[in-house]
C-alpha cells in the first residue's frame, strides 16, 4: 500500500461519492529517452494508486514528436515499468489515435472552433501578446469554415511546406491564460514516425492529443506535473468541444477525465533532463544510458538497486503539490534498508595485501562455518577456507599507525573476522619502497573469538584465503557531480566528479561467490553492498558493482 496523499484522497472521494465506478489512471511517457527516477515517482503514483484502489492503469506512449522518438526508447520504457513491478491494463500509443485525433480536429473546424493560420512563427509570437498585454486576432481567424476544411485537408495531403500553415483552436486571444490564446493543435512535419511510418505529414500537438487520449481510454484521473497547470483550461476546453459518445472500452456517456497536478521531485547531485543525459552519453562522460552512476532506471538497476528499494523511495518522498529536491541519502537509505535485510554477507578484499602466516603449516588449510546473515538463520551458512597465505585490505595496514588505528601495524595484533588473531612481525617492501607483503604469526588459541590469557583484541578485519580467492574487478561508484544542483550551471560538464568511478582490477573474493547468481546481492563485510555487473560479469571474469556504501560517507564530509 502506498502512503496517503492528496491525489489518493481525491480519487477515493470520487469513488465514495459515486462520481466514478472505479479509478483509471495512466502513465504517459514520451519515448524520447530512458526513464529516470522522476518518472518512477509518476509510475508509482499512477500504477500504485490503481493497484491500491482496485482500479486500472494504462501505459501510454505520448508519441506525437516524430523527430525525437524511437522504438529503442519505447522498448526500454516498457521493460523499466515491468521491472519496477507494475502491470499495465492496456498498452497504448497516442499514435494509434491519429485517425480519431484528425477527426476531432475536423469536428472543431466544422463547429467554427478551429482555423488554418498562415502566420509564420515570428508573426505568431507578435500576435500572441505577453503576460501583461492582450494578443491580437490573426487575420486568418475570419477564414470561412469551408476554406479551413479545404486547407486542412491539403495540409494532410502534403501540399504545403513545413511551417506554412498550422491549425489553431479558436479560443480567446485576450485570455490572461496564454495557453488559451488560440493554441496550435496541428502542425506540418515531413518526418518519419517510428510507428506510423510516413502515413502522416501533419502531427497533433501535445495539448490536443493528451486530453483526447485520456478520454478515449476512459481515464478518470489524469495526473501530471505542475508545469501543466495553465494547460488544464485547454484540456477542459478541447474535451468540452468535441464529441466522444463511446470510449475505447465501450463505455457510453462516461464523465470526462480530470487533470490534476502534483510536484516534481528531483534528486540532488543528479541530472534528469533527457537533453543533458543524451549529451553525457554521446560525449562519453558515462558508458551509456545504463551507466551505474546515472539515476536512469536502467542505470539504477545495473548499479544493484532493487525494484522494491525504488518503490520504497517513492513512497518515502510522497506526493505533494510542490516541487521538491531530495537528498541523495534518502535514495541510498532505501537500498541500504532493503539490502541490510536481504543481502548475503561475504568477504571481498578490494586492495589486496598478501599476508603470510609463518607459524601456520605449509599445505595445511581449514574452514570456518559462518552464517550468511547475522540476524537471519534461514539464509544458512557457508564455509570459508583459511590457510597459510591470506589477503587483507591495504587500508587495514599502516606502517606507522596512530594510536586509534585498531587494525594492523608492525608489532600489532588484530583479529581476522571469524578466525584467529594474527600479529604482524615483518613488513616486506618492493624496490620502490611500497609495502607488498606482511609476515605474521597466528595464535591457535584464539579461534571462536576467545583469547587464552584474557587479552583484548580491539580490531577485527576481513580477509580471504590466497589459495582459494577468486579474482575479480570491482567497480566503486560515487556521485557523478560535485554540486548538489548541477542543472543550474551553464556548463554542467565542468561539475563532473573526477572520482565518480574507481576500478579495483585486482580484487580478491571469497570462493563462495563462484556460486553466485546474477540477481544475488551481497554485503562485503565492512565494505558495502555489491552486485554482479549485468553486462560485463561472465564465467571468465567476475565483475561486481558497489551499489552503495555501508554508511553515508558524504554526510561526514558535509557536516
Ligand atoms: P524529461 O524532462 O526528463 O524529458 P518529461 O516530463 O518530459 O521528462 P515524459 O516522458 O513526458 O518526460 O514524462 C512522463 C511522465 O513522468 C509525465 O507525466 C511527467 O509528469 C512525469 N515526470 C517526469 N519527470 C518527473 C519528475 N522529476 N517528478 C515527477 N514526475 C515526473
Ligand atoms: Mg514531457
Amino acid at each position: 500500500m502506498s502512503k496517503n496523499h492528496f491525489l489518493r484522497s481525491i480519487a477515493e472521494n470520487d469513488i465514495k461519492n459515486g462520481k466514478h465506478d472505479y479509478v483509471y489512471t495512466r502513465f504517459p511517457p514520451e519515448p524520447n529517452g530512458y526513464l529516470h527516477l522522476g518518472h518512477a515517482k509518476s509510475i508509482c503514483l499512477n500504477f500504485g494508486l490503481a493497484n491500491d484502489l482496485n482500479g486500472k492503469c494504462n501505459l501510454r506512449f505520448d508519441d506525437t514528436n516524430p523527430e525525437k522518438e524511437d522504438e529503442e526508447y519505447a522498448e526500454s520504457i516498457r521493460q523499466s515499468v515491468e521491472w519496477l513491478g507494475f502491470k499495465w491494463s492496456k498498452l497504448c500509443y497516442a499514435s494509434d489515435y491519429y485517425d480519431q485525433l484528425h477527426g476531432f480536429a475536423v469536428e472543431l473546424i466544422e463547429k467554427g472552433l478551429a482555423y488554418v493560420d498562415d502566420l509564420n512563427a515570428e508573426q505568431m509570437r507578435e500576435y500572441r501578446g505577453t503576460l501583461t498585454e492582450a494578443g491580437k486576432n490573426s487575420p486568418s481567424r475570419a477564414r470561412p469554415i469551408s476554406e479551413n476544411l479545404d486547407l486542412f485537408e491539403r495540409m494532410r495531403k502534403g501540399e504545403f511546406d513545413e511551417g506554412q500553415y498550422t491549425l489553431r483552436a479558436k479560443i480567446d486571444m485576450t485570455s490572461p491564460n496564454m495557453t488559451l490564446r488560440d493554441p496550435i493543435i496541428y502542425r506540418i512535419r515531413y518526418a518519419h514516425h517510428y510507428r506510423a511510418g510516413d502515413k502522416w505529414c501533419i502531427y497533433p500537438m501535445y495539448d490536443f492529443t493528451h486530453c483526447i487520449s485520456d478520454a478515449l481510454e476512459g481515464i478518470t484521473h489524469s495526473f501530471c506535473t505542475l508545469e501543466f497547470q495553465d494547460n488544464r483550461a485547454l484540456y477542459d476546453w478541447v474535451l468540452s468541444n468535441i464529441t466522444i459518445d463511446e470510449n475505447l472500452n465501450g463505455e457510453k456517456g462516461k464523465l470526462m477525465p480530470r487533470q490534476i497536478e502534483f510536484g516534481r521531485s528531483n534528486l540532488e547531485f543528479t541530472i534528469a533532463s533527457k537533453r543533458k543525459l543524451i549529451q553525457l552519453v554521446k560525449d562519453g562522460h558515462v558508458s551509456g544510458w545504463d551507466d551505474p552512476r546515472l539515476t536512469t532506471l536502467v542505470g539504477l538497476k545495473r548499479r544493484g538497486y532493487t525494484p522494491k528499494s525504488i518503490r520504497d523511495f517513492c513512497a518515502e518522498i510522497g506526493v505533494t503539490k510542490k516541487d521538491s529536491v531530495i537528498e541523495m541519502t534518502v535514495l541510498e537509505n532505501a537500498i541500504r534498508h532493503d539490502l541490510e535485510a536481504s543481502a548475503k554477507r561475504v568477504f571481498g578484499v578490494l586492495k589486496p595485501l598478501r599476508v603470510v602466516i609463518t607459524n601456520y603449516p605449509e599445505g595445511q588449510s581449514e574452514t570456518f562455518t559462518v552464517k550468511n546473515h547475522p540476524k537471519d538463520d534461514e539464509m544458512g551458512t557457508r564455509e570459508i577456507p583459511f590457510g597459510r597465505e591470506i589477503y587483507i585490505d591495504h587500508d587495514d595496514f599502516m606502517l606507522d599507525p596512530p594510536k586509534k588505528f585498531f587494525r594492523l601495524g608492525p608489532g600489532r595484533e588484530v583479529r581476522l573476522r571469524y578466525g584467529y588473531a594474527i600479529t604482524c612481525n615483518d613488513v616486506i617492501h618492493d624496490d620502490k619502497g611500497d609495502v607488498i607483503e606482511l609476515r605474521c604469526t597466528y595464535d591457535p588459541l584464539t579461534a571462536k573469538g576467545q583469547t587464552s590469557d584474557g587479552r583484548r583484541i580491539k580490531g577485527i578485519i576481513h580477509w580471504v584465503s590466497a589459495t582459494h580467492a577468486l579474482d575479480a574487478e570491482v567497480r566503486v561508484y560515487d556521485r557523478l557531480y560535485t554540486e548538489p544542483n548541477p542543472s543550474a550551471a551553464d556548463d554542467f560538464i565542468t561539475l563532473l566528479n573526477a572520482d565518480s568511478l574507481r576500478v579495483f582490477a585486482d580484487a580478491k573474493l571469497e570462493p563462495s561467490l563462484a556460486q553466485g547468481k546474477q540477481e544475488d546481492r551481497y554485503q562485503f563485510e565492512r565494505v558495502g553492498y555489491f552486485c554482479f555487473d549485468e553486462k560485463d560479469n561472465s564465467t571468465n571474469k567476475i565483475v561486481m558493482n558497489r551499489t552503495v556504501s555501508l554508511r553515508d560517507t558524504w554526510a561526514k564530509v558535509k557536516r
